[in-house]
């Protein structure tokens, strides 16, 4: 068996090659690891990114902040980036870094146990591995939710899932419905409402949605951000986009604060003022807080829905039948194409690998009530791994990429500790998740996500699965660990002979 006896050595693998996974390559990279291979289940890099081709995919985070934060962009072609740029960005990202070294594409890792001080690794090819870090980049969004409707089989026509799209399908003139109207539906409607010959959009519970412009960069302006780095950085670092993530980040937290109610006023504004029809603009009205659910960002959603092609449909869907959609009023919604916006299941994160720390200790058992880590990053008893975006990670309409950055900085802190030979193996204290937990779940409380609606944000106990406080806090805290929170052990000779 391989021993950890030169930690200037260390072997890290990654689990993930989407954006948190070529981040952490990148960095690594940077601070001198040598051994460090990224395990990626598919053909290619971009997580999420790689897996999202709908019609209309775009990323609500302005462009030049969904950047990281050492690889600015001067090509972005809109303030909202089209989903293909965003992938486009990180395979670039990935060769400039030579992370494409380390990347083992095709290799699903199924098992992840820590046995004699090391990580063992096996892949569903059979590819065993060992390594004495490990940094779950595993991402939140990538296991597709079918809608428990029943009939779904039976429909004579196409069904696709939003994550899952078959761009052989024909799409225009056709009669397509779309179920959803999250994030993903919403953009989809606005994508093919003059496209399809008729547009149905079957919505469950009414969204707010946030008034956004998305202008084009002009020729001349991706010059000048060519031209000037500083130009390039001053828009990476918009003041007006930072101050509205603390603004943000400040509304969610706080139910209470007039942060959020400025936001119920612009949201509520916009139904007013973009929707004339009365019934049409009630049938969009929700009965529930804005940013309860995650906030829609549209500039197009309300002129789409109100498309002679398009029609909002809020009876409930009683079935799905040969034919197309059965609503509970007996109306058969005929269909040429039906498309599954219904999200994704957001509470797998690392599963369904198997993953077992000291002891046979097993994450399932770990995470039998609810997914959670300290500070979203770290359990006890999993010595040496380490998550990026795991479960109460910071969610929002903001940079991910910028909260993986600042994840990695402290995980980068702890590695040094094992890098330097402080210790071969570190991990939270027990009492200190406990604490992280308790105040976490207090101040969960507290926050818009649990105001009153229902959303992939909640846990199965209703609880906002997230980070509950500011950004400034999120900012702070990862600036440097508190090393008290965690064990840190020196395996002995005997141990590694
Ligand atoms: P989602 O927010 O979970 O929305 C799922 C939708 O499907 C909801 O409208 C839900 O209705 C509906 N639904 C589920 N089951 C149903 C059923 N049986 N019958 C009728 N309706 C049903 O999923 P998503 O839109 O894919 O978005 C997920 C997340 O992906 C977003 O919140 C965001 O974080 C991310 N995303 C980001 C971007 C971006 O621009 N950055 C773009 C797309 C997605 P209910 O509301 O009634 O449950």
């Amino acid at each position: 068996m391989t021993k950890n006896t030169s930690n200037s050595d260390l072997r890290v693998v990654v689990l993930g090659a989407g954006m948190s996974g070529i981040l952490s390559g990148i960095k690594l990279l940077e601070a001198g690891y040598r051994n460090v291979t990224i395990y990626e289940k598919a053909e290619r890099v971009g997580g999420t990114w790689r897996e999202n081709t709908y019609p209309g995919l775009t990323c609500d985070v302005p462009s030049h902040a969904y950047t990281y934060s050492f690889e600015p962009n001067s090509e972005w072609t809109r303030q909202l980036p089209p989903g293909a740029e965003v992938q486009d960005y990180f395979e670039s990202t990935t060769r400039k870094y030579k992370v494409d070294e380390l990347i083992r594409f095709g290799q699903e890792v199924t098992r992840c146990a820590f046995v004699d001080g090391r990580w063992h690794l096996e892949t569903a090819s059979g590819l065993r591995d060992e390594a004495d870090v490990v940094i779950a980049a595993t991402g939140v969004l990538h296991h597709p939710r079918m809608p428990d409707i029943p009939g779904l089989k039976s429909f004579g026509g196409r069904v696709l899932h939003s994550a899952r799209w078959d761009h052989s399908v024909p799409l225009d003139g056709k009669r397509i419905g779309i179920v959803g109207n999250g994030s993903t539906g919403v953009q989809l409607v606005s994508a093919l409402a003059s496209r399809a010959g008729k547009l149905k959009h079957f919505q469950r519970t009414a969204q707010w949605i946030m008034p956004v412009e998305n202008p084009t960069f002009t020729e001349e302006q991706k010059q000048a951000f060519r031209d000037d780095p500083a130009l390039l950085k001053r828009m990476q670092n918009d003041e007006t986009y930072l101050a509205n993530v603390e603004r943000f980040t400040t509304a969610v937290a706080d139910a209470t604060s007039p942060e959020i109610a400025t936001i119920e006023a612009i949201v509520q504004e916009n139904l007013e003022r973009s929707v004339p029809d009365p019934v049409l603009r009630e049938k969009l009205r929700p009965n529930y807080r804005a940013a309860c659910k995650r906030l829609i960002f549209s500039p197009d959603y309300y002129q789409a829905i109100q498309h002679e092609n398009a029609e909002l449909v809020t009876e409930g869907i009683e079935t799905v039948t040969h034919e197309g959609v059965l609503t509970r009023d007996g109306t058969v919604h005929e269909l040429d194409v039906l498309v599954l916006a219904s999200g994704f299941h957001a509470d797998r994160f690392m599963r369904p690998m198997q993953i077992t720390g000291r002891d046979g200790r097993h994450l399932d058992d770990v995470w039998a009530k609810r997914p959670h880590a300290y500070l979203a990053i770290a359990l006890p008893e999993f010595p040496n791994l380490f998550m990026i975006n795991g479960p109460t990670s910071p969610v929002g309409n903001f940079s991910l990429i910028d909260v993986a950055e600042k994840q990695w900085g402290y995980i980068a802190q702890l590695l040094d500790l094992l890098k330097s030979g402080e210790c071969t193996e570190i991990s939270v204290k027990q009492d200190a998740l406990d604490a992280y937990e308790a105040a976490r779940l207090a101040a969960a409380k507290n926050t818009i996500f649990a105001s009153g609606c229902k959303s992939w944000y909640l846990d199965a106990e209703g609880v906002p699965a997230s980070w509950p406080w500011n950004y400034a806090r999120f900012r702070d805290v990862m600036a440097a660990p508190d090393l008290s929170a965690f064990e840190q052990k020196q395996r002995t000779l005997a141990e590694n002979s």
